[in-house]
């Protein structure tokens, strides 16, 4: 008797079903602006320059001047996988690119007002296009939903309004879009210290100061100056681990800092695998065990290391927001790079020894 009737299940509509998704790959304004970039990364772009305003959650702009996209492909721009970066599943095996399963702009179309704007080089004049739920529809004020010339340069501008304005929950869970705002300059920070012929800029909307600026033509010494500042870009020292086909290392180089540095705040480690921003908890903790042989109790270091590994080995589909990687002989590969970072500490505090002796 105290027993109810099982309810009726249902089909959740599409619309539901897409903002859930969307919801997964996007939790956060950091986690679309590294899409964004990664994109534009993709197309080619030696420029890009970012605006936030409120954290990200009002508004998100990115410009670059890579190949653009084709005023044909606007149509299905935001439709889940579209991408015109792979082609089979096997593809993946290989894939030398960021993004690989077209999932990210449609993603932020369904939780966001999506504004695009892109001119390739073939094209007399950019085009820009609004999207909504995956789908093009028309600017505000406006009665057709179809790509509009508009005057503009090579490259593409992505326009992000009002992150999660229909997710009310989530929008409730963001306490301080100063917070969100360090995020996405983390993120940005990252990229610009392992990108290379990229120049970067960053600020808030309205404010006329940059909290970013890196050239194209800086070295990553510079780089690292620049986003992390002076203390730790004068102590770092170079980590280089040769190639070992064995173990599908390609190789991994980066900078550290030596034992003259010690922080009081700990830095995750700028970690980059195929040329992805990525965290791996068992390198991390690796490093850090092998630093407090060198540095006093209780302080850190900063790493910055980019491996590659061979694409055949490193599984990238673990999580829709791509940050754990997951390769093979990760332990081997761990070790050797932890034995070159020790033998580049020792050398310096042998050196800094010998200086003191004589
Ligand atoms: P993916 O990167 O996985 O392909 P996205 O949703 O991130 O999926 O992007 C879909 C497609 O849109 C990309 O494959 C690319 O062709 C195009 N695209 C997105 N951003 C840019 C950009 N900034 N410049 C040029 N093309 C872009
Ligand atoms: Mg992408």
């Amino acid at each position: 008797e105290k027993l109810k009737l099982p309810p009726k299940i249902k089909p959740l509509d599409v619309s539901v079903i897409n903002r859930i998704a969307a919801g997964e790959i996007i939790v956060t304004p950091a986690n679309a602006l590294k899409e964004m970039l990664e994109n534009s990364i993709d197309a080619g772009s030696t420029s890009i320059d970012i605006v936030v305003k409120d954290g990200g959650l009002k508004l998100l702009q990115i410009t670059d001047n890579g190949h653009g996209i084709n005023k044909d492909d606007l149509a299905i721009l935001c439709e889940r996988f579209t991408t015109s970066k792979i082609s089979s599943f096997e593809d993946l095996n290989a894939i030398a690119t960021y993004g690989f399963r077209g999932e990210a702009l449609a993603s932020i179309s369904h939780i966001a007002h999506l504004t695009v704007t892109t001119r390739s080089k073939d094209s007399d004049c950019a085009w820009r296009a609004t999207y909504l739920d995956g789908k093009l529809v028309p600017a505000r004020g406006g009665a057709s939903a179809d790509p509009r010339p508009v005057a503009g340069r090579n490259g593409t501008q992505i326009l992000v309004e009002d992150l999660f304005f229909n997710v009310p929950s989530r929008l409730r869970a963001f306490r301080s879009p100063a917070d969100e705002y360090n995020r996405i300059a983390d993120v940005v920070g990252r990229y610009a210290i392992h990108s290379d012929g990229i120049s970067f800029t960053c600020k808030k909307h309205g404010e006329a100061h940059h909290s970013l600026i890196t050239t194209a033509q800086a070295s990553t010494i510079d780089r690292i100056r620049t986003v992390y500042g002076v203390a730790i870009a004068n102590e770092l020292v170079k980590v280089s681990v040769a190639e070992d086909k064995r173990l599908g290392l390609v190789g991994a180089s980066g900078y550290i800092t030596n034992a003259n540095f010690n922080a009081k705040k700990s830095y995750q480690p700028v970690l980059f695998i195929n040329h992805r921003a990525v965290t791996c908890d068992p390198l991390k903790r690796a490093l850090a065990q092998l630093y407090s042989a060198f540095l006093p109790k209780g302080s850190h270091s900063f790493t910055y290391l980019s491996l590659l590994i061979a694409p055949d080995k490193l599984d990238v589909n673990v999580h829709p927001t791509k940050r754990e990687v997951r390769f093979l002989n990760e332990d081997e590969i761990i070790q050797r790079i932890c034995d070159n970072v020790q033998h580049v500490l020792g050398e310096v505090d042998t050196s800094r020894a010998f200086k003191t002796q004589s």
